[in-house]
């Protein structure tokens, strides 16, 4: 029989109100894994209301920022003793392979442990004041209750970013996971309360995002929401967030620059440009997916990525061997072959892939693809594909890769690659991205702050300052005067 799961709320699983369940599908093989709760309304409302009760109990309210930050390190641990079998539960479920799920569940202890750290050192300051006897100071305060909406492509990770700090603040959270990898993050919910977070600190509601998320929301009791997905979902989001005027975290879509220069150690650029956008079958929001190079070296670029692109390894995600998977599901595979087909009418040539490779698995699978001969007008260098689709463009300046790589509406990440640091620097301020990579692509820690420039989000992920994103600050005066006010309708501070 298929296993079977509900909603995860005040600490318990919990069976959706309308007793409707969806099929997740194993990518790769097409076999149902399970089947999650379709949440509704009601599920959301219950869910938001076991929260709201979990964050105005004492026992989490009151609990020392010390306590918050212990509870957040047994969290860790327990991702670390389970990470073996999240790992497998996320690979069955997306299609990414199991290689890089071990070595993102290897970093994700480190996220959890980073905010266990950061807890008690949430504070306010001394404001200076005109007289030493009026006091001002500021808190830093918990929200309340966070709804936290994540994508498909990295659930532990990208809930963790969220999930960490939230709770490392002393809020409560409702999550909706994407409706194609609820599984994980049910798991997450249960280590968070197997390691001592209070029943309601941490809940779950499967679903659709218009079923289920679109009601998360609106709910009257969220504080704030944190949404990491598409551009298009973050806008309608952050529209409803701000008709209430509660503060949104949004990171959305990229469509990365990947810059070589001639100067660049071009073996190595092509090895950069090859995970930055057939890793994870390119379904990732910093994927390098255009790629400029000088062109003087632009041809032994292409030769070099087109020869790594051809040798991929395709096949099943839990092999050891396999070095791309499938995509995450049937409308993405055909989002991707559908844009490809856009770009050849477009006048873009397919130099490498642009088909399903040769596998006998029945799974959505896509061929690495490199195109050539496009220009930055055409939708495939325009819109985010998220698949393994490279656009290749040369330029002749570096005035001139500077200007298209800024001409997106994103800005997300960029990579630039050469040997002249002054370049580098140069390159650096004067691309419009969030994060830039010199000389390497896709490297990531829980210190570093991350921000999506443009219409990649608002916000900020990670490091120190993600823990403002968290709390609100408040100013408290006390005056110690007890002599007579002198004058009524003159305020001093
Ligand atoms: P999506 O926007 O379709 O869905 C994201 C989440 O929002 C899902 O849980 C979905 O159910 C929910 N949702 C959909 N409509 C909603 C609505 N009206 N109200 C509330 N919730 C709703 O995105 P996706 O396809 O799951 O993920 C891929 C996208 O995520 C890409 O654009 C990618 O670039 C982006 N992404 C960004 C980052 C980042 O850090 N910037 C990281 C990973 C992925």
């Amino acid at each position: 029989m298929t296993e079977r799961h509900g909603h995860f709320i005040g600490g318990e699983q919990v069976a959706p109100s309308d007793g409707e369940h969806f099929e997740s599908r194993n990518p790769a093989t097409l076999e149902v894994l399970y089947e999650a709760a379709r949440g509704t309304a009601p599920d959301v409302d219950r869910a938001v209301q076991a929260a709201h009760a979990a964050y105005s109990d004492p026992r989490w309210r009151d609990l020392s920022q010390t306590r918050r930050g212990h509870l957040l390190r047994r969290l860790g641990d327990l991702v670390a003793e389970n990470a073996e079998e999240l790992a497998r539960c996320e690979s069955l479920d997306n299609g990414k392979l199991l290689r890089e799920m071990r070595g993102q569940l290897t970093a994700l202890p480190e996220y959890l442990h980073y905010y266990a750290g950061l807890a008690d050192k949430i504070q306010g300051d001394q404001i200076p004041t005109s007289s030493p006897l009026m006091l001002n100071y500021t808190m830093r305060e918990p929200l309340g209750v966070v709804g936290a909406i994540t994508p498909w492509n990295s659930p532990l990770t990208l809930t963790t970013s969220k999930l960490a700090p939230a709770l490392a603040a002393g809020n409560t959270l409702v999550i909706k996971p994407s409706e194609h990898t609820t599984r994980s993050i049910l798991r997450l919910a249960e280590l968070a309360l197997e390691a001592g977070f209070p029943p309601g600190a941490v809940n779950v509601v499967s679903g659709y995002g218009t079923e289920a998320g679109q009601p998360l929301v609106d709910h009257p009791r969220i504080a704030k929401v944190s949404f990491t997905g598409s551009t298009t979902t973050g806008s309608a989001i952050a529209a409803s967030a701000g008709s209430r005027f509660i503060g949104c975290t949004l990171e959305l879509g990229g469509k990365s620059p990947n810059i070589v220069f001639e100067d660049a150690d071009v073996s190595n650029a092509a090895m950069g440009v090859v995970a930055g956008i057939f890793a994870a079958a390119g379904q990732t929001c910093i994927a390098g997916s255009r790629v400029f190079a000088h062109r003087s070296v632009y041809d032994e670029l292409l030769e070099k990525v087109s020869e790594r692109a051809q040798s991929i390894v395709i096949g099943d995600p839990l092999q050891d061997e396999t070095e791309l998977g499938p995509l995450a599901f049937e409308a993405q595979r055909d989002k991707v072959a559908s844009y490809v087909k856009t770009g050849v009418t477009e006048g873009a040539r397919v130099h490498t892939g642009g088909c399903r490779p040769d596998t006998e698995l029945p799974g959505y699978f896509y061929a690495p693809t490199v195109l050539t001969d496009v220009t930055n007008d055409m939708r495939v260098v325009r819109e985010e594909i998220f698949g393994p689709v490279a656009a290749v463009m040369p330029f002749d300046t570096e005035a001139e890769a500077l200007r298209l790589a800024n001409d997106t509406e994103f800005g997300l990440a960029a990579g630039v690659w050469t040997r002249d640091l002054a370049r580098a620097h140069r390159m650096s301020r004067g691309l419009d991205a969030g994060t830039v990579w010199v000389n390497t692509y896709r490297a990531m820690s829980p210190m570093s702050p991350r921000q999506g420039f443009k219409a990649s989000g608002a916000g900020v992920e990670h490091g120190m300052e993600s823990i403002r994103e968290y709390t609100r600050l408040k100013s408290v005066w006390i005056n110690t005067d007890e002599g007579p006010v002198a004058d009524p309708f003159v305020m001093r501070g």
